[in-house]
């Protein structure tokens, strides 16, 4: 629908340290291959209450440019109320085009690089997002019928806008908690996939704003009202696409590979938890019993694992081998995509790289045995975010500017908002995501 409709603007975007998305726009009929447009190093400072907190080891001075990937254009038509506009997500680049140490998208870049010239591996991704509609007086019911005709029409609109912009939108669901949805996209590159999180949320929220309603991509919109997550699903193969992380003799048919890195994101994922629930509000998801993830381990049809082994559609003899991966479940919309992922997939390479043992695959049931020996997640944003410091591991996968500003700005977060009440913080939250 639409999708050759001209468009004035291509917006040049990035996500920043908060995953706001930003950038500039040029008109489109000027944009080629090359296009860059101008940006400052001090913006990676704006915390997601919307200014540059203080501490930061950048100042007024420094320039840097938003480089246009062009292969990474969308060109999005069909918002009721909205111009059709193009959007071109960009690598923060030095003024001679180097690269920029803190940029999240060329740091996953060179995570992938990385991944392929030393272990010989390549990934599949895709994002699964959830939200929940605001201040609906509707019935709501679990993954009711009733509720998805609710959607309606944005459902639609937002299924159709994604597929024709090249999103590849794979299913749209009515989800468990109060009027909640959930939007999974397909399979690609974990670089493409990343880019599609954030053009997801953009028109996922102005879908609802065009027609006055709203949404929240928050994780707990209400306080006790139920996680929100931002799962995020990983395949591993060979450089040619090659099945090596599938192996049926082994326990939830992991193979030794895969089960090693994954002991590298089940071994990390304390140290790493502030930069994939970097919300104050984050652990009230990340709590037993809420669907979401409490502890750091490894579960086969258990949905409350950090790695779940996703399981595999064989009706009507369909192979399990391509389709067989992993589900992060750990995320949530105040992690920027491109970081979720390259920490993710730097905790799996350093399994590797450790050459740590297989990970424990704990089978749904076994609920007393994960409570004595899985490890816990940080129980709060400042016991996360001092984990992080004390990482020299984790903290290796950034640029010390990168890792000096996030703690800045996630410390001037919790000074500013933890004063406020449980239904006050939630309040903030839902606003600002
Ligand atoms: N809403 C849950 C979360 O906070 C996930 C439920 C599910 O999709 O399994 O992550
Ligand atoms: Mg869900």
């Amino acid at each position: 629908m639409l999708a050759t409709e001209q468009a004035t603007f291509t917006f040049i975007a990035t996500s920043d340290i908060s995953a706001k998305a930003k950038g500039r726009a040029v008109a489109s009929s000027d944009f080629s291959a090359d296009t860059s447009v101008g940006w400052v190093p001090a913006n990676l400072g704006i915390g997601p209450l919307g200014y540059i907190v203080d501490g930061i080891p950048f100042c007024s001075e420094g320039d840097l440019r938003l480089q246009a990937d062009s292969a990474s254009q969308y060109h999005i038509a069909g918002l009721p109320g909205r111009a059709p506009f193009s959007v071109c997500f960009a690598d923060t680049v030095m003024p001679d085009g180097t690269a920029w140490s803190s940029c999240a998208r060329s740091l996953l870049k060179e995570t992938l690089q990385l991944a392929k010239d030393r272990y010989g591996l390549t990934f599949s991704c895709s994002f699964e997002h959830e939200f929940v509609e605001k201040n609906s007086a509707l019935n709501t019911h679990p993954f009711s019928f009733e509720n998805f005709l609710q959607g309606e029409p944005l459902g639609s609109t937002i299924f159709s806008v994604l597929s024709a912009a090249g999103v590849e939108p794979e299913c749209w669901l009515p989800e468990y908690a109060p009027h909640q949805y959930e939007l999974t996209l397909k399979p690609t590159d974990p670089v493409s996939a990343a880019d599609r999180a954030i053009l997801l949320r953009e028109v996922v929220k102005e879908s609802f704003k065009a027609a006055g309603r709203e949404v929240t991509f928050s994780p707990v919109a209400v306080p006790d009202g139920g996680g929100t997550g931002v799962h995020v699903h990983y395949g591993i193969y060979g450089e040619g696409g090659e099945i090596v992380a599938f192996d049926p003799e082994r326990p939830g048919r992991q193979s030794e590979l895969a089960a090693r890195f994954n002991a590298g994101v089940v071994k990390y994922a304390p140290e790493m938890t502030a930069l994939f629930a970097p919300l104050l509000v984050s652990y009230q998801r990340l709590r037993p019993n809420n669907w979401s993830v409490a502890k750091a381990f490894c579960g086969l049809q258990n949905r409350e694992a950090l790695v779940r082994i996703c399981p595999t559609n064989e009706i009507g003899g369909r192979k399990p081998d391509r389709q067989y991966h992993f589900e992060f479940r750990g995320g949530d919309v105040g992690a920027n995509p491109w970081t979720l992922v390259t920490a993710i997939l730097r905790a799996g390479l350093a399994g590797l790289e450790e050459n740590l043992d297989p990970v424990k695959v704990y089978e749904g049931g076994t609920g007393p045995e994960i409570a004595a020996e899985a490890v816990s997640l940080p129980g709060s944003l400042k016991e996360a975010l001092a984990r992080f410091e004390e990482s020299a591991v984790v903290r290796s996968w950034f640029s010390e500017e990168w890792v000096q500003t996030f703690l800045a700005i996630k410390r001037n977060e919790i000074e500013s908002l933890s004063s406020l009440t449980l239904k006050e913080q939630c309040e903030a939250y839902a606003n600002l995501y």
